[in-house]
């Protein structure tokens, strides 16, 4: 059984489709077949949602362009003796989401929750459309068994419940294929729709893959696979055959963006492999994500990302509160509060000053946090400074065999150094095979390409 997941390119217009309609229908099957909004569809459903919220009728065109995309591809792809009753079907679900938008309008407030609901659709009606343009293919509803509980304020997926459900609904696939919606669930305690995040139907096939315990997960995408680096920076960069799972998971957490990062967990804990392919270039050998093993390459460097828009929060150390027990505390309040790291440095004594590097948008969640803890215990004098740097951005290289490279940091920094570009921090990933460095955003693509020169070319 194979889990296969198109995303909004590879759905987005009928000549893709069709591409899609080949690469599925040429399965022998038994295959679930996951599939994302209509390209620019759910960018479209947040916009015109929010247009509704300030009270602008603008809303309508921004509905109207969802719904020609739509019919466009009903009228173009599903056979012409069933086109009116499955317009008539998505017609309905079109409506729902006009009331939904009518009422945002009137009302000029956009709830989490509403937005959940509104961008919902996208997935709902371009997973029921393709299910009438795939030969033989069957419908299944994931707000049925993909369940969300709710952590600090996020909704995450609760992989048990999850996968209990998803053996159940499965059970009787034999050798059909399953057309099901990605991206969407529903809160496991209330039943409202949720949403795994953005990007989040790749983390649907997983879940799909791992519960159903598949022989590979194929992610069909608009790239020839995993990249050395970003290719619209890096002319130069290539596909790389073939990854572990822990490279991958790096390399995506440090921002390729060729998968959604969670996608990676539930299919490396069953060892079942991850195809990245292209639906626009099928017979390309795409990159193949493997237990580690199999990997066994000679150099250590496999890989390079980057991430922008990172904040860097420094922690002078006091007497109070030397470095390594004022790491301890801030990491421990960060992540009782749900705030992802992206790094943070090791003392060297007990005055170093630690930088802790996160996503912009996280970070001031991350000062009121780390300066309430502190205000509730310190006197003003004792409380450790702390400072913030914009405008930084990280820079990793990935590869299994840096963990025993052990110069591999130093000769990124001095590689970056060399050519004047400040380093501010630098840390080994958790894993060990990354290391990552927090330089300035200005001098980013400079540093992604000089990385890739000297490493990976
Ligand atoms: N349609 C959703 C998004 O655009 C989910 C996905 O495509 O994976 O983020
Ligand atoms: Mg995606």
């Amino acid at each position: 059984m194979k889990v296969l997941k198109f995303g909004g390119t590879s759905v987005g217009t009928v000549a893709s489709l069709r591409n899609v309609k080949n690469i599925v229908e040429s399965q022998p099957g038994p295959v679930v077949v996951v599939v994302s909004a209509l390209g620019g569809v759910t960018d479209m459903l947040i916009d015109a949602a929010r247009k509704a919220a300030s009270g602008s009728n603008e809303w309508r065109l921004v509905y109207d362009k969802i719904l020609m995309r739509h019919e466009d591809v009903v009228f173009g792809l599903v056979a012409q003796d069933a086109q009116e009753k499955v317009w008539e079907s998505v017609r309905q679900l079109l409506h729902r989401l006009r009331d939904y938008y009518r009422g945002i309008e009137l009302v000029e407030d956009l709830s989490a929750r509403t937005l959940c609901k509104v961008v919902s659709f996208g997935e709902r009606i371009s997973s029921l459309v393709i299910s009438h343009i795939i030969t033989g293919a069957r419908h299944y509803d994931s707000l049925n068994f993909i369940k969300t509980e709710n952590w600090f304020g996020r909704d995450i997926a609760d992989t048990e419940l999850t996968s209990r459900l998803i053996t159940a609904t499965f059970n009787d696939l034999e050798a059909g294929v399953a057309i099901v919606p990605g991206f969407i669930s529903t809160d496991r305690d209330n039943g409202d729709i949720t949403n795994l995040g953005r990007g989040g139907s790749d983390y649907t096939a997983a879940l799909i893959a791992a519960a159903l315990g598949a022989s590979v997960l194929e992610i069909w995408t608009d790239v020839d696979g995993f990249m050395t680096a970003d290719p619209r920076i890096i002319k130069s960069a290539y596909v790389i055959p073939h990854l572990s799972f822990l490279e991958s998971m790096d390399l995506c957490n440090f921002g390729a963006k060729v998968i959604y990062p969670p996608t990676i967990y539930p299919v490396f804990h069953k060892n079942i492999p991850i195809k990245i392919l292209n639906t626009f270039h099928p017979d390309a050998p795409g990159t193949l994500i493997t237990d580690t093993h199999r990997t066994q390459v000679p150099q250590s460097f496999r890989g390079v990302s980057s991430i922008t828009d990172v904040s860097l929060i420094s922690l002078k150390p006091n007497v109070l509160f030397p470095s390594p027990a004022l790491r301890n505390r801030a990491l421990n309040v960060m992540s009782k509060k749900g705030v992802d790291i992206l790094l943070s440095t090791h003392p060297e004594s007990d005055d170093t000053v630690l930088e802790f590097a996160l996503r912009r948008e996280a970070s001031k969640y991350a000062l009121e946090c780390l300066r309430q803890d502190f205000d509730g215990e310190c006197t003003l004098a004792d409380i450790p400074e702390i400072t913030e740097t914009h405008d930084v951005s990280t820079v990793t290289v990935v590869g299994e065999n840096l963990k025993s490279d052990a110069s591999a940091m130093q000769r990124v920094i001095h590689t970056l150094q060399r050519h004047g570009i400040e380093v501010f921090a630098h840390a080994p990933g958790s894993s060990g095979f990354a290391q990552t460095a927090v330089i300035p955003s200005d001098r980013l693509h400079e540093a992604l390409a000089l990385l890739h020169a000297n490493f990976l070319e």
